[in-house]
């Protein structure tokens, strides 16, 4: 075993919150050692995008990519809510029983040198203004020590690095500086859901996406192939390894060790974090910590403090877990062409967002095109989902109807209860003998009612896009299929009730900072939340050396 001491501060977790302090780490002349569990992905080599069988490729798995999860209790489905089950033409009502299920592997991120953004679409969203302070406002979850004010230059420095291309403000978001680059044109899709919301007095508009519009920063514009989430192989997405990490790298003050899993921290009796254990290629090393910024992930952070016994005076890690609550629905237009085409998610409608905007509820959504989202941008999908029949009636059906799928997602919040946390698993280990986290999340009340409001208004919005048939609509009442993961180590004011304070510093551990989605004391109103996630992050480091030097 090794005992080294030779870097400022060791990162644990090289995604969306662990790239983005790395690189204000570099920017502060700070030495670090970024260590991920999971490999680095060559853009070229690993996504498949350009060869003539891509849609055969999914997001690809490499060696130490996937890690393990396991589901406790996701609640019950009653009939009483029939219209929220998913359904697709070709399968029919895809869930069965009456418990709610992980769809597929429920739980989708990616372990490697970009973390879970090397497969997100790349929506890049600030957080509704009113959203910081759900507690003192709406009686529900907790307030954000921080308001959006104090958050506002750092979601300027982060849209910067990737690269964000928009023109309209969100909703209630303040902008201090233009975003850096022009919003994206409408796709045919993208243009027939904004003229239908307009019929319904919607307002519609360009989505911030961290996908380039124009050539930046040595990276190329965008093609609109449509697939971002099968990896994308030009490196105009905004994944942290080609934005924040590349440049971090390129400081030369950043070290990166792939697939390097953590699996213990041990603290000295002032509290300080002093040793990280991490396995890399079967063998175990041990390194000195200065400062530490743990960043793995709203499930594989409360995992490793749980594990390691860290940070839990409060009794607060892996609590408070929060999902992503989402409804989609899609059909043919008879009178549209091409939809496969464009960006995912191009077009955005932030009226529902705010915490009280949908009546009778507390919590927001949002709403976008999701042609592409849903994977519905090849022939496979169609017929996977869309077309049934066999042989030549369906080959017929494809030809006529490929490239007139029309779809609308809603996404939307989640409040935390009682039931939604993360534990460890009593039994099960991975590979170097560390129980694998267990997800426990049940629907609220409020949860089922936002659902119900968001499937009736895509059905009202879809229809008015001139889709008179629904050939597919799938959700999360009956299914745990969670792309944004929150909560479970709760920034807040009071060290009884909370793990970080406002600037992500562990109230037990003072050389320690927590910089990913894990610290969100509420999950906002279907904002994705890579873009705050990365402006806490940098904000954490700069308070971190403001206050230390
Ligand atoms: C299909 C999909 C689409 C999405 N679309 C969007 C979108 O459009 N916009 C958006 O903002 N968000 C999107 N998201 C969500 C977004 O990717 C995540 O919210 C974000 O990446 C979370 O950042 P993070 O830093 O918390 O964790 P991650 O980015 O998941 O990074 C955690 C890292 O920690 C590493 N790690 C874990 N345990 C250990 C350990 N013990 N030792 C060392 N390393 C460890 C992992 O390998 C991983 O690389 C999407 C996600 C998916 C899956
Ligand atoms: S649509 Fe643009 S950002 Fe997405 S994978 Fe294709 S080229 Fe990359």
């Amino acid at each position: 075993m090794d005992l080294k001491q030779s870097y400022d501060a060791i990162v644990i977790g090289a995604g969306a919150g662990g790239g983005a302090a790395a690189w204000r780490l570099a920017h502060h002349g700070k030495t670090v050692l970024l260590l991920d569990a999971g490999p680095r992905f060559n853009p070229t080599a690993d996504y498949k995008l350009m060869q003539p069988d891509w849609e055969r490729h999914n997001f690809p798995n490499k060696t130490g990519s996937r890690g393990q999860v396991s589901f406790g209790d996701l609640g019950r489905v009653s009939e009483q809510n029939k219209h929220l089950f998913s359904w697709n033409t070709v399968k029919g009502r895809l869930s069965a029983g009456n418990t709610r299920r992980p769809l597929g592997s429920g739980y989708e991120h990616v372990q490697g040198i970009g973390g879970s953004t090397l497969h997100f679409v790349g929506e890049a969203h600030r957080l509704n203004a009113r959203s910081f302070s759900m507690a003192s406002d709406f009686g529900v979850g907790a307030d954000w020590p921080l308001t959006y004010d104090d958050l506002e230059p750092y979601y300027v420095i982060a849209e910067k690095v990737l690269g964000v291309a928009g023109s309209e403000n969100q909703k209630e978001c303040w902008r201090s500086s233009a975003f850096p680059l022009p919003a994206h044109l409408f796709s045919p899709a993208a243009t027939r859901l904004v003229e239908a919301g307009a019929k319904l007095g919607m307002h519609w508009q360009a989505n911030s996406r961290a996908a380039l519009s124009i050539p930046y920063e040595n990276r190329p514009q965008c093609n609109y192939c449509g697939n971002c989430s099968r990896g994308c192989p030009l490196g105009d997405k905004g994944s942290s390894d080609v934005t924040f990490i590349r440049q971090a790298e390129q400081s030369n003050c950043v070290t990166i060790k792939p697939l390097s899993s953590v699996i213990r921290m041990e603290a000295d009796d002032t509290g300080h974090i002093k040793t990280i254990r991490f396995a890399n290629n079967g063998k175990y090393e041990v390194i000195e910590a200065g400062l530490v910024v743990l960043a793995a992930g709203a499930v594989q952070t409360p995992r490793l403090l749980l594990h390691s016994q860290l940070a839990n005076s409060s009794g607060q890690v892996g609590k408070n877990f929060m999902e992503l609550i989402a409804w989609s629905a899609a059909g043919f237009a008879e009178d549209i062409a091409n939809t496969h085409m464009g960006l995912p998610a191009d077009a955005i409608c932030w009226d529902f967002n705010a915490p009280d905007a949908i009546r009778d509820v507390i919590g927001g959504c949002r709403f976008t095109s999701s042609v592409q989202d849903l994977g519905l941008t090849g022939p496979i999908a169609y017929m996977q989902h869309l077309i049934s029949g066999h042989s030549h009636e369906a080959k017929a059906q494809l030809h006529k109807y490929f490239g007139k799928a029309v779809a609308v997602s809603a996404i939307g919040e989640s409040l935390p209860n009682s039931e939604t946390f993360i534990d460890l698993h009593p039994s099960e280990t991975d590979q170097n003998g560390i129980p694998i986290p267990r997800i426990h999340a049940k629907l609220g009340e409020n949860e089922i009612k936002r659902l119900n409001f968001m499937a009736s208004t895509c059905r009202r919005l879809i229809a008015k896009a001139g889709v008179k048939q629904l050939r597919l609509e799938q959700g999360t009442y009956d299914f745990f299929s969670s792309t944004h993961v929150f909560g479970t180590c709760r920034m807040g004011s009071d060290p009884l009730n909370s793990v970080v304070d406002q600037s992500g510093r562990s109230h037990d551990h003072p050389n320690m900072l927590i910089t990913d989605a894990s610290i969100f004391p509420s999950s906002g109103g279907g904002e994705a939340p890579s873009l705050t996630i990365q402006a806490l992050a940098i904000r954490s480091v700069d308070q971190y050396y403001h206050n230390h030097e």
